[in-house]
């Protein structure tokens, strides 16, 4: 039988950046490296691709806090 492979519970899923919209996958419940997240006032969790981290990053900055960084 095919197994389900992004919502598994195990191996690799798919993130989407929250501007673009470009995909990677991460470990789960991991993030592509390179790549940063944050959650919104609604409670949901977002992804930002490296492009996208780099032309926001001040924005993105006055919103995580530091030890969000470096993953
Ligand atoms: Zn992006």
């Amino acid at each position: 039988m095919p197994e389900p492979d992004a919502t598994s519970g195990t191996g690799d899923v798919t993130r989407g950046c929250a501007r673009c919209g470009i995909t990677a996958h991460a470990s789960e419940g991991g993030v592509p490296a390179g790549w940063s997240f944050g959650v919104e006032p609604t409670g949901r969790l977002t992804y930002t691709c490296p492009d996208c981290t780099r032309a926001n990053i001040r924005a993105i900055e006055g919103k995580l806090p530091e030890e969000y960084w470096e993953r």
